[in-house]
């Protein structure tokens, strides 16, 4: 005879088999005795206070041999329920794996937005316990949220202003109409006769570039507008440092790295270009120059503290760092596949005399090709040269878009699952209440 057992949960009565229960020994129904703890023998029932919709799934489990889960609950409440009932994930039926790592995947991508938009601040202790703090994290939030207050925000103008003004002086200073002659090209030639000085001995007069390099320096405006923003940039990084809350923290975000490294550059070649006679003399410090010089290059980077104001640039840097697996594959995808049609075009067009002289200038036509840019430099013309390059142009198509469709996937994750933490954010601040024991609680 069939031996019914009763059990009750969230007071609904559920109606099963011992023969079914019994499908799955080593879970929690499985082990069910009448000298359990959960035992009722008044009601002759198993009584558990847990979801009772839950429930229905959990029986099914032991009735199908497989547990499936219904699409409408939520992956914590989930958990908790399989590990209540102690069911191992390897019960789970394959058509609802999915469905259960989805959570982890969104718990994943959430966390990780989490810590790229946790910004450092002053804890309430911190500014009760003294005024000075409390100055502190006013202009720390200045300099630094530009969504705090609307002085940040102000600030943030002038900050972007003066980092426009910088890129602008900087890409000025290389057209002619900006600069202004400090040696004449006769009393140049005169230098490079009579002087033994290696730096103009090693000049290329055929190069236009480098003789107005050698002969002019910046205009006095331009040069004025980057003393300017050198001053500026030196005391916002030093007024930065110093209201920063956690010192030790502050540099673990890269745009605080480049602005010292930009900085020095910038002074030391301020300090050459105004000792030119005292430098030219010396070989090793015209290489520092010009090294310092080309760093100055990176005062462009400045421009993504804008990344405070638009978070959608933020998830760009995001999904790019969580994509490295995939842009690692389409880089390993485009070297094996930019060696493999250099191979065959060298070969291919090994009668066309000139044309692909070396396998190294194949690989340059490949990836050109595959990434569907086609400069035109170099192109077969033999016949079967145009058949790899026919394949290689397909071939080139196909293996970019798939990476990229991945990436772009990532990307709509993260841009989603910001926004809702946006809005999760929006409200905790419109209902302060809510907030206080975790404030409390941090740090
Ligand atoms: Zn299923």
């Amino acid at each position: 005879m069939r031996k019914i057992v009763n059990i009750t949960v969230g007071g609904k009565v559920f109606r099963t088999t011992q023969e079914t229960l019994d499908n799955f020994p080593n879970t929690r129904l499985g082990k069910l005795t009448h000298t359990s703890d959960e035992y009722d023998a008044e009601t002759d029932s198993f009584i558990f206070d847990r979801n009772p919709d839950m429930f229905n799934k959990i029986l099914d489990l032991y009735r199908l041999g497989e547990f499936h889960i219904s699409s409408n609950i939520c992956g914590s409440t989930l958990r908790k329920e399989m590990e209540y009932w102690q069911i191992p994930t390897t019960h789970i039926g394959e058509c609802c794996i999915q469905h259960y790592f989805k959570y982890d995947d969104d718990m994943k991508v959430m966390q990780k937005l989490r810590k790229n938009f946790d910004d450092l601040d002053y804890t309430d202790i911190e500014c009760k316990s003294s005024r000075y703090k409390r100055w502190m994290r006013k202009v720390w939030l200045t300099v630094d949220q530009p969504l705090s207050s609307i002085y940040a925000r102000i600030y943030n103008y002038i900050f972007m202003t003066i980092v426009v003004l910088s890129m602008v002086s900087f890409v000025l200073g290389s057209h002619p109409s900006f600069r202004k002659e400090i040696l004449s090209y006769d009393k140049l030639l005169m230098i490079i006769e009579f002087l033994d000085i290696e730096f103009f001995d090693n000049l290329n007069l055929n190069n236009s570039k480098e003789v107005m390099f050698a002969t002019t320096m910046a205009s006095p405006v331009l040069s004025k507008i980057d003393l300017f923003c050198m001053i500026f940039f030196s005391v916002e990084l030093v007024v930065h440092f110093i209201s920063c809350p956690i010192k030790k923290k502050f540099f673990t975000f890269p745009l605080n790295v480049l602005d010292p490294v930009l900085l020095t550059a910038m002074w030391t070649t301020f300090a050459f270009e105004n000792n030119l006679e005292f430098m030219i003399e010396r070989e090793a410090l015209t290489t520092l120059y010009q090294i310092m010089k080309a760093l100055v290059v990176l005062r462009l980077f400045r421009f993504f503290r804008i990344v405070k104001i638009y978070s959608g640039l933020k998830i760009i840097m995001i999904t790019l760092s969580s994509s490295v697996k995939v842009l690692l594959l389409l880089f390993i995808a485009f070297v094996v596949a930019g060696i493999f049609f250099a191979s065959f075009i060298y070969y291919a067009e090994f009668q066309v005399p000139d044309n692909f002289p070396t396998i190294f200038t194949g690989i340059w036509w490949a990836i050109v090709t595959m990434t569907t840019v086609g400069y035109g430099d170099m192109y077969p013309q033999s016949t079967y040269g145009h058949l790899v390059g026919a394949s290689c142009a397909f071939f080139g198509i196909l293996i970019l878009s798939m990476p990229i469709a991945i990436v772009s996937t990532n990307f709509f994750a993260f841009y989603q699952k910001n926004k809702e933490r946006e809005q999760q954010d929006q409200f905790k601040k419109d209902n302060p209440r809510d907030d206080v024991v975790e404030s409390e609680n941090r740090i």
